[in-house]
């Protein structure tokens, strides 16, 4: 868009003439160099599969550096990024604060494999700002965190069987890596090779936003679930938006058949609030697993429970779960370093309202051109879906066609110096750091990359 015409944009997305011109790719020359090579080393030339650009164009950008919302890669190109590694950066690249705790952490020491006040410390930060846990025991993963949570609850309850959605991830455990047969109520098949068949028959996958499956599945099953987990709110594939009285549903039919309540809240917590999504629901579950914010961008992760519920991991009690680096002390530092910002007052209204005015704009935009985009968005995380559906909140509702759309945009936005993540599927996430100015260059770029995904 030229800039004489930016300057007569009044806030009126309707007034913004239709931009046509492509603009040529960004050079991707040491990217693709440094793509040739790890391509020998690694599977797919990536360490975990999403990474390799298999959904959208071209080849993956190797990231060099990133400061506040601002991403370079190897070529110099600069974006302004809404992926934020995933969810961890709610405060943007390398912030000061967290960057100065973990030095001074890391001058003593990165790990002792024995208890560190570090890590009191962490979860003082987080038991006495958090109605929904007692206890608590930190992991390196979010993975690791479901996985050992899920083990607690089958412990805890004596029963094997674990219902879980169609349509929410939580991790790459082998229970987990399920997904539906082909009735209401199936055990699940797996999603990977390498998962026995018989591990997936101890998890049943249902649709979300359907109480009929849910008692289905309580009543097939009856004294058999040890819990049902769900994403706080779904936002791993697409971002599937649950009604408060369906999860009101799940919470009461849980309680009626003593089966725990997992929030799987990797994604959700600290992030549409310090409490997550159970506040945001008024809901308690009675497991939470939190992850990625909770690292300030190193790897940690967490699960917890009432004091009763922890009293039966070890060495209290007879369920296993351990790690070498688990609580690492500059893991625990950045962690510290980013929930203290959080719990800054109005920390989260700011943020959100942010978002808020970024989404709304980019929907009148939308709705003002006819086109059949919308964006769901809850706290400051949002998903572009191609449809002209009022809701989405099963994961079959998502047109899988849609995201020819999504390539396109992804590439123009590249184009255009704003970095998504690479898959329709995907959330993007406002940060701390993006300032009135960047979201607005950014949605500028995003008007251009609908015009031109929608052109005729
Ligand atoms: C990211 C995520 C996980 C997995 O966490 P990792 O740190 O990638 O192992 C689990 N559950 C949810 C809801 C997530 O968003």
């Amino acid at each position: 868009m030229l800039d004489s015409l930016k300057k007569i944009f009044s806030g009126n997305e309707s007034e913004l003439p239709i931009n046509t011109g492509s603009k040529p790719d960004i050079s991707r020359e040491k990217s693709a160099a440094l793509y040739e090579k790890s391509k020998i080393y690694f599977p797919g030339g990536v360490n975990s599969p999403v990474r390799a650009f298999k959904s959208v164009y071209g080849t993956p950008l190797f990231i060099q550096k990133g400061e506040g919302c601002v991403i370079w890669d190897a070529d110099g190109n600069q974006f302004i990024d809404f992926c934020a590694s995933w969810g961890p950066l709610i405060l943007g690249h390398s912030h000061a604060k967290i960057r100065e705790k973990v030095s001074e952490v890391m001058q003593g020491g990165m790990s002792f494999g024995a208890p560190t006040a570090l890590e009191n410390e962490l979860a003082e930060l987080i038991i006495q700002n958090n109605r929904f846990v007692e206890k608590i025991r930190f992991t390196s993963s979010g993975t690791e965190a479901v996985m050992s949570a899920i083990r607690l609850a089958r412990g805890y309850t004596k029963r094997d069987k674990i219902i879980k959605f169609e349509g929410c991830y939580h991790g790459h455990s082998d229970s987990l890596l399920v997904k539906a047969g082909s009735g209401l109520v199936t055990f699940g098949e797996t999603s990977s090779a390498g998962v026995p068949k018989s591990f997936a028959e101890e998890t049943i996958v249902i649709p979300l936003n359907d109480t009929n499956a849910l008692t289905e599945a309580f009543a097939q099953f009856k004294d058999q679930v040890a819990a049902v987990i769900i994403e706080g709110i779904p936002a791993n594939n697409g971002l599937l938006l649950q009604d408060q009285s369906y999860i009101e549903f799940l919470r009461q039919i849980c309680t009626e058949n003593k089966s725990l309540l997992i929030f799987d809240e990797v994604i959700t917590g600290f992030r549409i609030g310090f409490e997550g999504a159970a506040a945001h629901y008024g809901i308690k579950p009675d497991m939470v697993t939190y992850g990625k914010i909770i690292g300030g961008g190193l790897p940690v992760g967490m699960y917890g429970a009432s004091a009763e519920i922890m009293g039966h991991i070890s060495p209290d009690g007879g369920v296993y779960q351990a790690g070498t680096l688990s609580g690492n002390p500059v893991a625990m530092a950045a962690g510290i370093a980013t929930l203290t910002e959080l719990l800054r007052s109005g920390f989260y209204k700011e943020l959100n309202a942010k978002t808020m005015e970024f989404v709304e704009s980019l929907q009148r935009f939308a709705t003002a051109r006819n086109y059949k985009f919308k964006v769901f968005t809850i706290g400051s995380i949002f998903w572009f879906a191609f449809t002209d559906q009022e809701k989405i909140q099963t994961a079959a509702a998502i047109d899988a066609s849609s995201m020819e759309k999504f390539k396109v945009m992804h590439r123009e936005l590249l184009n255009r110096g704003v970095y998504l993540g690479p898959s329709g599927y995907e959330v993007g996430f406002v940060s701390a750091a993006h300032t009135k100015t960047d979201l607005e260059k950014a949605k500028r770029a995003i008007f251009d990359a609908l015009d031109l995904v929608f052109k005729k």
